[in-house]
């Protein structure tokens, strides 16, 4: 059985197929620019063989890109717990209250599971420079696994992200820029200068691995709740990498014959002052629009127009889902009642995700009885400044 099942890419906006052996950014078709999905072959695999395996993003080796186990980087990210929020449920009438807790991961946030996977198949593909725009954490992650790759990383992030971020970077060898604008102004100094430098780019939904190291949050908490599905789940959203990485898993988890065809209402969380989705969501559109002056201390969140915000947007529609915002002020109201009592000490963006559940149930739009899973997507640590 060969260890990964991937056979090539295909388009997300227009379905054309794309060689799984070549380094590629997004859909090579002219004017599309589409994000591209690994595909995998249909070859049959038991959920019990993946089950004595170490809890990584690589236990689902079939179902991830590496053709080789020597080819993964790997600094043991994903494999994190599925904790029972009793405290914080009974407090809120909730018995059935999960927080999928990321902060462990290496860097201290979820994106480790994206740049694990996509460093690893970077350095594998040829590239030997990385760069990337960062709001924060996938600076940091990029930075470590370049570092363990031996791969040369630069890295644009806002002259204002928490200065821990810039430390990071630092300290992991990467070349980093401050740049006076936000993460999608970074994004176009990457894009500009890439060709001449030869940088590969990283950024989210730009190339097609990310999303591949963080679908494996799906792959965990289907077999955390006994290969079912939980019935809602709450995403602190920025570039949707998780979103749509879950969604992916899903159907890959029903095909294998893994799940059966149940899904969570996906519910996309964004802050007040940086709200694209819920914006185009609650306006029926199918792409966003640029959110103007973007301002919120989460800064995972501070993402203007993400990449592939059609995919998030879709969906949240198909699964008949939400999309809604918090304030900074209910968020670190999130933060310390996730700290008081659960004994998490939350990013931002999970204090977020956790006031979002509150405003659902206050809403009608979640039963107290289901089973809703929150992401805390990262530590607080980063964000004590
Ligand atoms: C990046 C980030 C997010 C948003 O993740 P996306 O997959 O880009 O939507 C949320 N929380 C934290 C802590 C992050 O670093």
């Amino acid at each position: 059985m060969p260890f990964s099942f991937l056979t090539h890419l295909s388009c997300t906006k227009c379905g054309a197929l794309e060689d799984a052996g070549k380094l590629l950014n997004v859909c090579t078709r002219a004017g599309c620019g589409g994000a591209l999905f690994a595909e995998y072959s249909a070859a049959a695999l038991s959920k019990d063989d993946t089950a004595g395996r170490p809890r990584t993003i690589w236990r689902w080796h079939e179902l991830m890109p590496a053709r080789w186990p020597e080819e993964i980087v790997s600094l043991g990210e994903g494999g994190t717990p599925l904790l029972h929020a009793k405290r914080l449920g009974a407090k809120n009438a909730m018995p059935r209250l999960y927080v999928k807790e990321e902060a462990g991961n290496p860097t201290g946030s979820f994106k480790a599971r994206g740049l694990g996977a996509a460093v690893t198949m970077a350095k594998a593909l040829g590239a030997r420079k990385l760069a990337l725009p960062t709001a924060g954490n996938a600076g940091g992650a990029a930075a470590a696994y370049a570092a363990a790759a031996g791969l040369e990383c630069h890295v644009f992030m806002p002259a204002d992200t928490p200065k821990v971020f810039r430390i990071e970077c630092e300290a992991y060898g990467a070349y980093v820029t401050l740049v006076d604008g936000l993460i999608d102004d970074c994004g176009r100094m990457v894009a500009q200068k890439k060709d001449a430098e030869g940088w590969f780019d990283v950024s989210t939904l730009k190339e097609p691995y990310r999303v591949e190291g963080k679908k494996t949050m799906g792959y965990e908490l289907a077999e955390d709740f006994g290969w079912t599905l939980p019935d809602v789940v709450v995403y602190p959203t920025g570039g949707g990498t998780g979103l749509i990485g879950m969604w992916k898993a899903f159907g890959e988890m029903e095909r294998l014959g893994w799940i059966g065809s149940a899904r969570p209402r996906m519910v996309s969380v964004q802050a007040e002052g940086c709200a694209p989705i819920p914006k185009a969501f609650a306006e029926g559109k199918d792409v966003s629009v640029r959110f103007e002056h973007a301002h919120t201390y989460a800064s995972g969140l501070r993402v203007p127009k993400a990449y592939a915000d059609y995919l998030i947007l879709k969906i949240l529609r198909a699964s008949k889902g939400e999309a809604l915002t918090v304030t900074d002020d209910e968020m670190r109201r999130g933060v310390n009642e996730l700290a008081s009592s659960e004994g998490l000490f939350a990013a931002p963006e999970g204090g977020a995700a956790w006031e979002a559940v509150k405003k659902l149930v206050a809403a009608g739009k979640v039963d107290r009885g289901e089973r809703v899973v929150v992401f805390d997507t990262g530590t607080g640590y980063k964000y004590v400044d």
